[in-house]
């Protein structure tokens, strides 16, 4: 069985068909990468998934913890880092602080953000912002990561930072769902790549299948990311 299984989703929004009728299976130890344009339905996928959004039609199907990180953060911005970090952990899941805390500590060091656990977030870069998102996300000891759209918010040198933690993550086999625009990352990282495009998938397969694909439609959206 897979880790998660989606079969047959569905999300109308004001009438208009947004998810088609979309199935995906993620295998544990995978890192799955959703590309397509934009509305195509990838981050309508990915709450769906992530149970932030309520699917119209479909199943799915997954038993564990999910993390999540998106384009924009979300860290509160009242709080340190630790506290961003540990907060979940703490409250939610009702581990013990000492060990949550000294495992955050662990984890900013391992991202390169020693130092930082008494900043705010907005006494850090975008890179750093994003950093701590995804130490805050494996601080929940997650079975499967969902980033969507990691980089966008970022400037280009603080975007190799954060691909290159996501790369490390993939190195140490997390199971990850990946949105994201950066193609080439995408074709290194990605065990496997699905193109979405008006809330259906238009081809899936290994990212040497997509990116040789003969289909007019992917050659067209992966030719407006050429130099
Ligand atoms: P992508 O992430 O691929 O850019 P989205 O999943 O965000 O696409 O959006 C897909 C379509 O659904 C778009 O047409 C968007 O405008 C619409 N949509 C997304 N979220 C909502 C919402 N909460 N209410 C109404 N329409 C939405
Ligand atoms: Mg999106």
């Amino acid at each position: 069985m897979s880790l998660l299984e989606m079969k047959n989703i569905k999300k109308i929004y004001d009438g208009k068909e947004v998810l088609k009728d979309v199935s995906v299976n993620v295998e544990k130890g995978e890192v799955l990468v959703i590309i397509g344009p934009s509305g195509s339905g990838k981050s309508t996928l990915l709450r769906c998934a992530t149970n932030l959004e309520t699917p119209d039609g479909g199943e799915i199907k997954f038993d564990g913890q999910m993390g999540l990180v998106f384009q924009e953060f979300n860290l509160f911005p009242h709080h340190n880092v630790l506290k961003n970090i540990t907060n979940a952990p703490i409250k939610v899941q009702k581990r013990n602080k000492k060990e949550v805390k000294e495992e955050a500590l662990q984890l900013l060091k391992k991202y390169g953000l020693e130092g930082k656990e008494n900043s705010y977030p907005n006494e850090l870069s975008g890179g750093q912002k994003q950093r701590v998102s995804i130490v805050r996300a494996l601080a929940m000891h997650p079975d499967i990561l969902f980033f969507d759209e990691p980089t966008s918010a970022l400037d280009p040198e603080l975007t190799g930072e954060v691909l290159k933690s996501i790369r490390e993550l993939a190195n140490e086999h997390m199971t990850m769902v990946i949105v994201t625009h950066e193609m080439s990352f995408a074709r290194k990282v990605a065990d496997r790549i699905i193109f979405l495009e008006d809330g259906d998938i238009i081809i899936e397969g290994t990212p040497d299948e997509v990116f040789n694909s003969d289909n007019p439609r992917i050659i067209n959206f992966l030719g407006k990311f050429e130099d």
